[in-house]
């Protein structure tokens, strides 16, 4: 074939791949447009995963009616005129490209009024066309109706995943900006159902406590705004927000949120900075809740990385990176002076990390034995005699080559591994009834996927049900959790969201949720019991 220029339809259609990658990211421009315009109430409206609509309505500033059908434009834009304005802007946008790819891509309607203006004005767009314009009466703000997106590009389509998995990520979205501006109104609903809706008053803590729950906002810390005038070559950078008390670490990352001039960036440097300003008070495999603001001259940061804008890269990174390791270890350690956990060498890690097997060398003298939770050891266990436990971690026992450490809990985690394995094939999993129905608190985006996973969840053992907006009821848990943390295996297993190899987890977290915890006293019985059921295992047949 021969070189041509692409139809401009074509090019803005490749060019929206970029900005719109999943109903999220409609959902995140749109709000992001809605906070520039400086709303004070912003809702989200979405069906169907936000394929079927997405729409969002806000009491900002209004688009004028004769530049409505600009704002569609390719690169159109009120907020900079040149690179320069970089320096100095702080709005969110300034690409100009996110209507213009979202209409790209599906169907899109307008109503705004700004302000001063008699009437609103109206716009619908498919593919990209106009397809009707006019005028209608609304007060001053904004609402734009996304439908049907990807209709028109089934290559998209067919990679996104279930509508709860979906409305999951756009309720993720919400609920970050929802952090970052704790003085707008913002409300989601998800099919009808209401699952955000925070106060605005202006209080972090407020914010808080509608996306996590009140425990978690009761438990968080607040960090003294902190100036770093002129050290390390910035001047005025300021380190502010909130970060949970070590006691609510959770078993994923999704907790921690950043925000550079109130941006929501994902910052891997950031994120570690942050878990190691943790480094010694949180337990192994838990991460911690916080909500970070950095504020700094737009010069110091630059924001177009990518069209997406959540990557940013700092003038100076070691210094932004070392104020925030500062100020948060700084909030711990003076406002929560917890003990330190005691680091056990060689200490059991987190059940869904992968963990090699560390089973006796042959020849002399035994060795720690660490049983992972899936691959199938390659060497075999010889007949033991438990001789005694060590740190409340480790089981010692004598087999004809010498003493063996087991790890307790790795060792239960495997042997529950294959229990519940093997009753789930049977679909005969063991189910307690809770002597009460206890309720619990859950996130937006856990709210998203436990919904769209009750029926699953039913089939493990777990008898749950909607107990208000964001509250569920758990009447019954998998016998291998009863008296366990199961509320902690229920988080897990939501944060993981849904999707492939769904079943895999949800028995890997039944195993490590319901094994004996590391720094457990067990009795002489409960360990020859253990030994007997690894023997069984892992034995020479
Ligand atoms: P950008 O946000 O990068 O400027 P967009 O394509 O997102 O580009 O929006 C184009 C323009 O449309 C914005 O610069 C702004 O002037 C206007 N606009 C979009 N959404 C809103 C809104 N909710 N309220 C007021 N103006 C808006
Ligand atoms: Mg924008």
């Amino acid at each position: 074939m021969p070189i041509r220029v692409l139809e401009p339809k074509v090019i803005s259609q490749i060019a929206a791949g970029e900005v719109v990658e999943r109903p999220a990211s409609v959902a995140k421009e749109l709000v992001e447009n809605s906070l520039d315009s400086g709303a004070t109430q912003i809702s989200v409206e979405v069906k169907g995963g936000g394929v079927s609509l997405i729409r969002v309505v806000d009491n900002g500033s209004g688009i004028p009616a004769d530049e409505v059908e600009l704002a569609f434009g390719r690169y159109a834009t009120s907020k900079i005129t040149g690179l320069g304005d970089l320096e100095t802007i702080l709005s969110l946008g300034f690409r100009g490209e996110a209507l213009a790819s979202i209409a790209a891509v599906a169907e899109v309607e307008l109503v705004t009024c700004a302000a001063g203006e008699p009437t609103g004005a109206y716009l619908a767009l498919k593919g990209g066309e106009v397809t009707g314009r006019g005028r209608r009466g609304r007060s001053p703000g904004t609402t734009v109706s996304v439908s049907n997106l990807f209709r028109q590009v089934p290559a998209r389509l067919k990679f996104l995943k279930s509508p709860a998995t979906e409305a999951s990520h756009i309720a993720n979205i919400v609920s970050r900006y929802a952090l970052a501006f704790p003085e707008v109104r913002f409300s989601l609903s998800l099919d009808g159902r209401v699952t955000l809706r925070t106060p605005g008053s202006g209080r972090l803590v407020d914010s808080v406590a509608e996306v996590y729950g009140l425990e978690v906002a009761r438990n968080m810390l607040e960090i003294k705004a902190q100036n770093y005038n002129g050290k390390a070559g910035i001047s005025e950078l300021t380190v502010s927000g909130l970060v949970g008390s070590p006691k609510i670490g959770r078993a994923s990352r999704d907790y921690l949120s950043i925000f550079v001039n109130r941006r929501w960036v994902r910052h891997r440097a950031l994120a570690w900075a942050v878990e190691e300003a943790y480094h010694g008070l949180l337990m192994t495999g838990k991460h911690p809740v916080a909500v970070i603001n950095l504020a700094l001259p737009p010069r110091e940061v630059d924001a177009n990385v990518h069209p997406t804008k959540t990557e940013v890269r700092f003038r100076d990174e070691s210094a932004v990176f070392g104020a925030v390791q500062r100020a948060v270890r700084q909030t711990l350690v003076e406002l929560a002076p917890v003990p330190r956990i005691s680091e056990v060498a060689g200490r059991p890690a987190a059940s869904t990390a992968p963990r090699p097997p560390l089973w006796p060398q042959a020849g002399v003298g035994g060795g720690v034995v660490s049983v992972p939770a899936s691959p199938t050891p390659a060497l075999t266990l010889p007949v033991l005699r438990v001789v005694g436990q060590l740190l409340a971690s480790y089981i010692i026992a004598e087999g004809p080559g010498g003493l063996y450490l087991i790890d307790q809990h790795a060792a239960h985690e495997r042997i529950l591994f294959e229990q519940v394995r093997e009753r789930w094939s049977r679909r005969e999993i063991e189910v307690q009834r809770l002597l009460e129905p206890a309720p619990f608190e859950v996130t937006p985006h856990q709210a998203e996927v436990l919904e769209g996973h009750l029926e699953r969840l039913s089939e493990f053992g777990f008898a749950i049900e909607p107990f208000g907006e964001r509250t569920f009821l758990v009447r019954s848990v998998p016998a291998v959790l009863a008296g366990r943390d199961w509320l902690g295996a229920i988080r897990e297993i939501l944060d993981a969201g849904g999707g492939e190899g769904w079943e895999e987890k949800m028995l890997v977290s039944l195993a490590c949720h319901g094994a004996v915890r590391a720094g457990q006293v067990l009795s002489d019985g409960e360990m020859r019991e253990m030994v007997r059921k690894l023997e069984r295992e892992f034995g020479r047949s």
